[in-house]
């Protein structure tokens, strides 16, 4: 998720994610995403070519709480890219406020069914030159 924001420049922070729930409490790790000013649509990743339903380009960075429901999921058998090796699962998840979130999840495939409860972590980064960190999801705790 982290290389679409950087390839993305969008003005509203480079980051897609914090370490802490939105509210600062022990809640999983919140994203960030954008809102539109003009008519309240959010979504993710932030970008700030314009909002995808009215085309306005007043939007702000939001956060989205790292707690949602899985849409579908998929496992990955082969890669282009050799830091990502396969077999890994990627799923489809719809966080607060219709935002869906597509991501990498760290569970056994036999734990993931649509509908299933989903929360982020922060795991280590292995790929040089991303930071420190990368996030993930998991069937919720
Ligand atoms: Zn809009």
């Amino acid at each position: 998720m982290r290389d679409t924001a950087k390839m993305m420049q969008t003005g509203l922070g480079d980051e897609l994610f914090q370490p802490t729930g939105a509210s600062g409490d022990s809640a999983p790790p919140a994203l960030y995403g954008g809102r539109c000013n003009s008519c309240g649509y959010v979504f993710f990743p932030p970008q700030s070519y314009g909002c995808e339903r009215c085309g306005s380009t007043k939007i702000d960075r939001t956060e989205l709480d790292g707690r949602g429901t899985l849409i579908a999921s998929a496992v990955v058998h082969r890669h282009l890219d050799p830091a990502r090796p396969a077999p890994f699962i990627v799923g489809s998840m719809e966080l607060e406020r219709r935002v869906v979130v597509r991501g990498l999840i760290e569970a056994g495939q036999d734990a993931l069914a649509p509908g299933c409860p989903m929360e982020t972590m922060i795991v280590a980064e292995t790929r040089p030159d991303r930071g420190s960190t990368d996030i993930r999801f998991r069937p919720a705790v």
